[in-house]
Order: C-alpha cells, then sequence, then structure tokens
C-alpha cells in the first residue's frame, strides 16, 4: 500500500531535469526563489545521455550575465569555424559574430548537464530523481499542485505558484493541458538520419558534408570522441548499418579515405521533423524547451533554444516575484515563440540546402541547382555570410530577448 507524505509548498515546481529543467533551477536559486525538480529518471540515467555538442554564442553570453558560466559550462571554446565539404571541396565558414565577447563552447550536452546537476546541488537546490507518476493539478488558479510517487513509494504533493513544464516531447506536463488549447504546428521534412556514436578522433571544425550519394555530418562530442549523421530512408533499420557500411559511407560522403574509425558505442535512425506548440503557456503551467517544441538536429538549435526558453522564463518569475511585475510572465510564450521561428527558419533552410545539394533523387535537379546556388551564394557574398554567422551564434534577434 502507498503512504501519503505530507503537503509541500515552493515557489516553482520544475517537471524534468534535462537542460531547460535544470537551467531554469540554477538561474531561479540564483535569484533566491525557491523550487523542486522533480525528474523521473535516475541520476546516472540523465548523466549520460548524449545528444547535443555546442552551446551557442548566445547561450554562452547568457549564463555568463546569470554569474554561471565558468560553473557550468565545460568543453572547450569554439575556434568559430564550420565546415562546408562539397563534392569533396572545402568550404570554411565563420560562425563566430566577430565581438569580443565569450563565443560558442564545443561542450557536450551531458557535460552541461552534469555540470547544471552539481551547481545546483552543491548551492542547496532540491533534485528529487526517480519521481514517477507526476501529475498537474488546478493550473488555471493561483496555487497549483503537483504530485508524484517518490522510489520508496510515497506519495507527494507539493503547492506551488508556478509549474514549468521542461520534460521533453514525451512528458507529462503538456498533455495536462486541455485538448484543443494549444495548437501544433507540424513538419515532417522526408528524410531520415542515421546518427552514429563513436569513439574516434574528432574532426578539426564541426563539419557537414553534400555528396551525391547523399548529406553527412562530422562533429567533435570530447577530445575522443565523435557524432556522425549519414542520411538515409526515414525507415531504415540502425541493424542495417553494420559498422563496416558506416565506416564506407562515410569515407565516400566526406570524401575522406583516410578517415580513422574506431568503437561505435550507440546507433539510431530517426527522422527529421519539426513542432511548435502555440502558446507556450496554460494559466501558470509554462512550457520550456523541447516540451513546447522540437527542431530538425541540422543548425543544432534544439538545446540551444531550450536554454533560451530557461532563461526568459526564470527572469520572468524573477520580475513577479522580486518587483511584482508580472509583464515578463504575460509575454513569455510570444517572446519565446519570436526566436523558436526564428531557428526554425533557420534550421529548415539548412535542412533543405545540405539536403537537396547532394542527392537528386530525393529533391530534382531544380531543387538541386537552387541548394547549390544558396551555397554559392554563402561561400562567396560577406553579406550571407554574416547573416549566417548571425543565426548560428544565435544573435540575430534583439529587442525583447533578456541577453
Ligand atoms: C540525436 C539527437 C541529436 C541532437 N543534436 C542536437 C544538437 O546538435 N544541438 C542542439 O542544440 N540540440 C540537439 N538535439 C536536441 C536536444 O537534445 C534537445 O533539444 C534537448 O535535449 C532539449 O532539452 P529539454 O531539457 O527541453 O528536454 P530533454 O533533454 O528531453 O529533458 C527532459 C527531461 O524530462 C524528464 N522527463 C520526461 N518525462 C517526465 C515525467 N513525466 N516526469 C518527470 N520527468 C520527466 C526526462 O527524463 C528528461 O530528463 C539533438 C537531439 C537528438 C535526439
Amino acid at each position: 500500500m502507498e503512504s501519503v507524505a505530507g503537503r509541500e509548498s515552493t515557489t516553482v515546481v520544475v517537471i524534468g531535469a534535462g537542460p531547460a529543467g535544470l537551467t531554469v533551477a540554477n538561474l531561479l536559486r540564483r535569484s533566491g526563489i525557491a523550487c523542486v525538480v522533480l525528474e523521473r529518471r535516475t541520476r546516472e540515467y540523465v548523466a549520460q545521455r548524449q545528444r547535443a555538442g555546442i552551446v551557442e554564442t548566445r547561450a554562452v553570453r547568457m549564463f555568463d550575465s546569470w554569474g554561471l558560466a565558468d560553473r557550468v559550462l565545460g568543453g572547450v571554446p569554439s575556434d568559430g569555424l564550420l565546415e562546408f565539404r562539397v563534392d569533396g571541396e572545402s568550404h570554411l565558414v565563420s560562425d563566430s559574430d566577430g565581438s569580443a565577447g565569450p563565443a560558442a563552447r564545443l561542450c557536450p550536452q551531458q557535460v552541461l548537464v552534469q555540470k547544471l546537476t552539481a551547481a545546483y546541488l552543491a548551492d542547496g537546490g532540491d533534485l528529487r530523481f526517480e519521481a514517477a507518476d507526476v501529475s498537474l493539478h488546478e493550473l488555471t488558479g493561483d496555487r497549483p499542485t503537483v504530485s508524484y510517487r517518490a522510489a520508496d513509494g510515497t506519495v507527494h504533493t507539493i503547492t506551488c505558484s508556478f509549474v514549468a513544464g521542461c520534460d521533453g516531447d514525451r512528458g507529462t506536463s503538456r498533455s495536462a493541458v486541455p485538448d484543443g488549447f494549444l495548437t501544433a504546428h507540424a513538419f515532417d521534412h522526408g528524410i531520415g538520419w542515421l546518427t552514429v556514436l563513436a569513439d574516434a578522433p574528432p574532426p578539426a571544425h564541426p563539419l557537414l558534408a553534400v555528396s551525391p550519394q547523399g548529406f553527412a555530418a562530422h562533429f567533435p562530442r570530447g577530445p575522443h570522441s565523435s557524432r556522425y549523421y549519414l542520411q538515409c530512408p526515414p525507415d531504415d533499420h540502425p541493424d542495417a548499418w553494420t559498422d563496416s557500411r558506416v565506416w564506407e559511407a562515410l569515407r565516400t560522403r566526406l570524401a575522406d579515405a583516410a578517415l580513422v574509425s574506431g568503437p561505435i558505442t550507440d546507433r539510431e535512425v530517426f527522422r527529421l521533423r519539426s513542432l511548435v506548440h502555440d502558446p507556450m503557456q496554460y494559466g501558470r503551467l509554462f512550457l520550456v524547451g523541447d516540451a513546447a517544441h522540437i527542431v530538425s538536429p541540422m543548425g543544432g538549435k534544439g538545446m540551444n533554444l531550450a536554454l533560451h526558453d530557461a532563461d526568459l522564463f526564470a527572469g520572468a518569475v524573477r520580475d513577479f516575484v522580486h518587483d511584482h511585475d508580472d509583464t515578463a510572465l504575460r509575454t513569455y510564450s510570444q517572446r519565446c515563440l519570436r526566436r523558436v521561428w526564428s531557428d526554425q527558419e533557420f534550421s529548415h533552410w539548412l535542412t533543405r540546402t545540405l539536403h537537396d545539394a547532394g542527392d537528386d533523387t530525393h529533391s530534382g535537379r531544380f531543387r538541386r541547382g537552387l541548394a547549390r546556388a544558396r551555397l554559392d551564394r554563402l561561400f562567396t557574398s560577406s553579406a550571407a555570410a554574416q547573416a549566417f554567422a548571425e543565426l548560428t551564434t544565435g544573435v540575430d534577434l534583439t529587442g525583447d530577448t533578456q541577453v
């Protein structure tokens, strides 16, 4: 029989301890605002989940502005260059905004998560792993409640002022919103990617390659590990990609016969898809990160958008708690969505360009010509290169964001 623990109270309950939830928690803690983080998985599981690899310039500056950059960012600063390899021909493009401020960091997502967790706990933060059956109630009132079952079987209920739904695309927060309140804008790119993690030397620069056999990419994930992507049919099975087939395809598409291989530690096939939920708020529930939107991985924006939402949400709660000003809370969704759509557009543009320019069985020769023209412009026009750098660094939008 399950036992019921006492009723607790805090200012914010954060659901999910991924990049979004842990960033919200650290920023709230920094502002002296009480919060409780509920995570369904164990600490070990969350700490090893490998996905993104670059914290963009804007996000680095965001952590810097909260006085947290030194504590939560691992990895090394990016040298500000990205390599495009088109049919074997190399083009280096700057992904730096040219200013003297801190630049993007090559920081694997799991390193960021580990450091955010350590910083929050070291500061006395309340983070509860293995929280099962999380459920949200009374979201349209002044004091919502969140219930969950702890690992020892006790059921807890926490009363709060706000709930931060940071539990990803398959979490529970969004499902607490009544049907019909949110509009989902979904897009399927019709493209699959085989993604492979391997203990193999990272490239000199993040590398995106176009070839007649299709798109491929090679990204650093630490001093001795790499993540690779290979365009494939969306319904391909990862088992169809033996080690030798993976390395042969990479050597062909990256036009690098000497590419050094290594043990493959993970392989997965996924469909490129994009999704935006609008609005990102329901009553006192605020959706943050993948709980509100998914960006196709091209362009490296998913995790960085989660960090942006977290910054806006934490800043808005700080204004409300310290200054009794709810303006930023009321405009949270609108301000987040401005950047969400900008990053969706960038990711979509890059996805089309790098896939259409290669294997024309999918896109046809006309689209291939358009994509090649876009690449030509990027490599030869300084204005086009500058616009690209602004989008990559995330310093493209000004005005109503906090950084
Ligand atoms: C293969 C791959 C490659 C990627 N590459 C990049 C990249 O290069 N650059 C980039 O910026 N982004 C990339 N992304 C996207 C990026 O990983 C996500 O955007 C990012 O993880 C979003 O963070 P989040 O905190 O919103 O969600 P998540 O990381 O999904 O975290 C959600 C957390 O909530 C927990 N949770 C879920 N349900 C519950 C529940 N019911 N109760 C309690 N807790 C719950 C989960 O266990 C998890 O810890 C990639 C994604 C994938 C899959």
